[in-house]
């Protein structure tokens, strides 16, 4: 069971997450429960860091923000104990869960935990603290925003849990962020392989690498909700979103309990930043020149558009980073100025990627048509375009985020009728 920010945020709400792992223990379960910092913790854990120091060492910045999720596991463990269930936690380096790869963003490589599931045999509930781990000279890690989701998996992949349920603050994954569409629809089910594409175009309900490591694991994941009351239906009934492979989903939907539909939901993203680099030299090797030091770097790259020159051998260079890395990237970048030989580097934060997602495009036209007279319909520029398999994404102006996830809900038939 994984619990998020909200889900912890405060001694009232722990209190009813500890009803909820109390029920499932008392219906002969055993338990290992897997927790987030207090809603907002992070963020402001965040802002001291570079309040700190605008360039922060990755690794101190792991100290800081792991900090969060160790609060939240021992107040979880005390409130179950205090509610009569034998409890402890389980640190990061205690499991220990071991990482690999950059601060910040360290990856999962094992969790050996022999002593926690002897715990658990006992009767005992695991209460971890997510987004945590060890790297392997000893120091703390955090597996990037919204980890905790991944510990969940990885926990659950590593005691062989029947089922890892993540309950959250809405009750299922919704064709879109149901915050902004009112008329989103819950989803009964939903494929490892779109829940992937959405989580990684911006659809934060489940961070993208839980999804892939579910997938690879064979982890059963449903995703419900943690506000309910006493008399709510138990999440052995299944009243969230199961995430399914794709043979599960077509039995789903000949028993008619799922429809196909050419686009199974949409995705925002305002965390990117667009780099414009002008009047780079246009010849072999330029743009290896910008992207190996960002790589270098662990800065991730995203949509990328290369100009034709306006001039005789030169062009322009667009990009997208994610938003936290802007600052290193520019640096970064001003650093190799001369051998990139750019002219004049731009920055803009306010932009949003939208992105619509579905397995029905692998064998259906227009789906990208489709997105561009909607947008067009009602004035959004489109900016930057990119797309896969499965999705189509627009690079547009921040401001009309809201309006271009409705239009396009609507637009591909996804409005719920009431
Ligand atoms: P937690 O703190 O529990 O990890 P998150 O805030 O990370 O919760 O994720 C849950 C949020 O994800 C919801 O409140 C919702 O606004 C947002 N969200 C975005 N896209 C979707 C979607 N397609 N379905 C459901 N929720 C979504
Ligand atoms: N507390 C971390 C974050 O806010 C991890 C998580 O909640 O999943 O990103
Ligand atoms: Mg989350």
């Amino acid at each position: 069971m994984k619990f998020g920010g909200t889900s912890m945020a405060g001694t009232e709400r722990i209190r009813r997450v500890a009803n909820i792992v109390r029920a499932q223990a008392a219906g002969g379960n055993e338990v290992a429960v897997v927790v987030s910092a207090m809603a907002g913790e992070t963020d402001r854990l965040v802002n001291f860091c570079r309040e700190a120091n605008a360039l922060y060492d990755p690794a101190e910045y792991d100290v800081v923000v792991a900090s969060g999720e160790q609060v939240t596991s021992g107040l979880l463990a005390l409130t179950l104990q205090s509610l009569g269930c034998k409890a402890r936690s389980w640190l990061g380096w205690q499991m220990p869960v071991k990482t690999v790869e950059a601060h910040a963003k360290a990856r999962i490589e094992s969790i050996d935990a022999p002593e926690m599931v002897a715990s658990m045999e006992a009767g005992e509930i695991a209460v971890v603290p997510g987004f945590q781990g060890i790297s392997e000279d000893g120091r703390v890690t955090t597996l990037g925003r919204g980890g905790s989701d991944t510990s969940a998996v990885a926990v659950a992949a590593a005691v062989k849990a029947d089922r890892c349920d993540i309950y959250t603050d809405v009750d299922g994954v919704y064709t879109t962020d149901p915050r902004i569409v009112a008329k989103a629809r819950k989803l009964k089910a939903v494929t490892y392989e779109e829940m992937l594409e959405l989580a990684s175009v911006g659809a934060k309900v489940l961070q993208t690498r839980s999804v892939g490591l579910a997938m690879k694991e064979g982890v059963r994941l449903q995703v419900l909700s943690s506000f309910v009351g006493d008399d709510a239906v138990s999440a052995d009934e299944l009243p969230g979103t199961m995430i399914v492979s794709d043979e599960e989903m077509d039995e789903l939907v000949e028993k008619g309990l799922m429809e196909r539909q050419l686009v199974t939901g949409i995705a925002h993203d305002k965390n990117e930043a667009k780099i414009i680099l002008t009047r780079v030299p246009d010849k072999p090797g330029a743009v290896a020149h910008i992207f190996e030091p960002l790589a270098d770097a662990s800065i991730n790259v995203d949509m990328i558009i290369q100009n034709v020159g306006r001039d005789k051998g030169e062009t322009d260079v667009t990009f997208t980073v994610p938003q936290a890395d802007l600052a290193r990237a520019q640096a970064l970048l001003e650093d190799k100025r001369e051998d990139i030989g750019f002219n004049r580097i731009i920055t803009d934060s306010q932009i949003a990627k939208i992105s619509v997602v579905g397995v029905g495009m692998k064998s259906h036209a227009g789906v990208a048509s489709t997105m561009f007279r909607a947008l067009s319909d009602r004035g959004i520029n489109i900016q930057a375009i990119s797309t896969s398999e499965i999705k189509v994404s627009v690079m547009i102006d921040e401001d009309e985020t809201e309006l271009a996830v409705r239009v396009l809900h609507t637009a591909y038939g996804l409005d719920a009728v009431d």
